[in-house]
């Protein structure tokens, strides 16, 4: 291992199962075994820059096989066989697994992608064993209906709901875990069976998930995970005859390849994609309330979050008071490496994503935003750029508009409620938004009217497994979790006797 990573494991201290697993060779899993491949791709720790392992880079032929197993596993065997009940319990077991083993999970997404240990544990590990548990218990409740057919004779007509079939879930590498279970929990608890292609940066996560199927007792087939470049294995899968059902994940450039591929194949899709989520706060917000909560949803996962609330539209009369408690709140946190406990911030993901960031903030002074706190790169080798806050005139500019997948936040200002939510609605995406107002009546009449999935009022990023997520516009279609996402796992079979 490299001595960087050496020493920042010996700094911080991890479990002996993640060094354990740090020193495997990776393998992917197909079939219910672990295989490796010719070709292999270098990983790299985000927080030191240096290479921590490698992850295999499967072929077409790995794909396939894949596919092929989640194929026989659907159509025969244990999970063919399973009663809705057992489905429900193996999840759940599952699920124990998950929680079990959420300390060295967490460790290993923490070191793969760079995020804040604390947050890492309890959202996306924990969070995906909660979703695991809320959608196992709707394997036994997926029933269909008898109808009151109409028709001349005599008939009886209902309907069934069936698994869908192959499911391949391709995801991001900003919550990799987690939103591999996003597609897994609802796709499994329908009985679907599954190829997943992790994004080729943080594929560990779901390597180490592969060894407790093994140790809960999924069948082999059940969950296949292989690993790769997404325009090459990504786009073969996407498009691939075998399968059912896609559910992709990642950003809206890529999304729309995913989907042209999927509709080549006649292959059900959906499209969870970019964001830039506006935050309008009225003139009788709490502006520490808002400070408090954008702090979090724009800087932690160090902005790299797709419903991140990255433009804020204050009222001209709360403008400042925002802007300061902005400020103290954002100057307070800490940078570190995210196995580092007191780690408020980490490090984003690469050197190209870092680059594109600090391209952003060179815009956004060079097209005439003001730089109000941060906008440099700490001196490490890491891959850090401070929290950065910009004020702008116009809602114009790149930096309001496109989506920066980092720590930057721009806030604007307005005089009228009307203006601001034409403002929030001017933008390509429409994953989600929040309203800030202590007034009722306000709040919903503009919920209704802001162009969004999601709307969240006197809050922004809170998730539940209850509760669908999913974009409007160029933010995508279809939904994960709430019990709407059972859905797109399942298809309607109409059966009609004539007596
Ligand atoms: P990305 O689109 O680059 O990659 C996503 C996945 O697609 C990866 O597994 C990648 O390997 C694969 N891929 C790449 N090219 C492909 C191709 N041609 N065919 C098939 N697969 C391909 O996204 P990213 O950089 O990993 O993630 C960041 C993006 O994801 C952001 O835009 C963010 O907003 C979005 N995101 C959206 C949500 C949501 O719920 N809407 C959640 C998280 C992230």
């Amino acid at each position: 291992m490299n001595p960087a990573i050496e020493s920042m494991l010996q700094n911080y201290g991890v479990t002996p199962e993640t060094e354990a697993f740090l020193r495997d060779t990776q393998r992917m899993y197909i079939g219910g075994e672990f295989v490796g491949s010719d070709e292999r791709i270098d990983v790299t720790e985000p927080a030191t820059a240096s290479r921590l392992t490698s992850v295999p880079a499967a072929s077409n032929a790995d794909v396939d096989r894949a596919i092929g197993a989640a194929r026989r596993a659907l159509d025969a065997g244990p999970w063919a066989a399973m009663k809705p009940a057992q489905r429900e319990r193996l999840l759940l077991k599952l699920a124990d697994a998950i929680e079990a083993h959420a300390q060295t999970l967490g460790e290993i997404e923490t070191i793969d992608n760079g995020k804040a240990i604390g947050p890492c544990i309890e959202m996306d590990i924990l969070g995906a064993a909660d979703l695991l548990r809320y959608m196992a218990g709707f394997a036994t409740k997926l029933d269909g209906a008898t109808r009151q057919v109409s028709i001349p004779g005599e008939h009886l007509a209902w309907t069934v709901r069936q698994p869908i079939g192959v499911v391949a879930a391709i995801v991001p590498w900003n919550w990799p875990f987690n939103m591999a279970m996003w597609k897994m929990a609802a796709a499994l608890a329908a009985g679907c069976t599954m190829v997943v292609k992790p994004a080729q940066q943080t594929s560990l996560s779901m390597l180490y998930f592969a060894r407790l199927c093994e140790e809960a007792g999924l069948p082999a087939g059940v969950i296949n995970v292989v690993t790769g470049r997404g325009s090459s294995i990504g786009n073969y899968l996407a498009g691939n005859p075998g399968v059912d059902k896609v559910s992709f994940t990642g950003s809206t450039p890529v999304g729309r390849m995913v989907g042209e591929a999927a509709g080549r194949a006649l292959s059900p899709v959906t499209l969870e994609l970019g964001g830039k989520s506006p935050m309008v706060v009225f003139d009788d917000a709490d502006p520490k309330a808002v400070a408090a909560a954008t702090r979090w949803s724009v800087y932690f996962n160090a902005g790299q979050v797709c419903s991140a609330g990255s433009r804020l539209y204050a009222h001209a009369s709360i403008y400042d008071d925002v802007v300061r408690e902005l400020e103290a709140m954002t100057s307070a946190m800490k940078i570190a490496p995210g196995l580092d406990p007191e780690c408020d911030m980490g490090p984003v993901i690469s050197e190209s994503a870092l680059s594109s960031i600090v391209g952003y903030i060179d815009k956004g002074k060079a097209e005439g935003a003001e730089l109000i706190y941060g906008g440099n790169t700490p001196d490490s080798p890491g891959y850090f750029v401070e929290p950065t806050l910009f004020a702008a005139e116009r809602n114009d500019l790149t930096i309001v508009q496109e989506e920066i997948f980092g720590p930057v936040l721009t806030i604007l200002k307005f005089e009228s409620d009307d203006e601001a939510i034409r403002m929030a609605n001017d933008n390509i995406y429409g994953l989600a938004a929040s309203i800030w107002t202590r007034d009722i009546s306000r709040a919903l009449r503009y919920s209704d009217q802001l162009d969004a999935g999601t709307v969240w009022i006197n809050n922004h990023d809170i998730v539940d497994s209850s509760m669908p997520c999913g974009g409007f516009r160029q933010s995508g279609f279809g939904k994960d979790m709430g019990p709407e996402q059972l859905q797109h796992f399942t298809r309607t079979k109409a059966v009609w006797i004539t007596l």
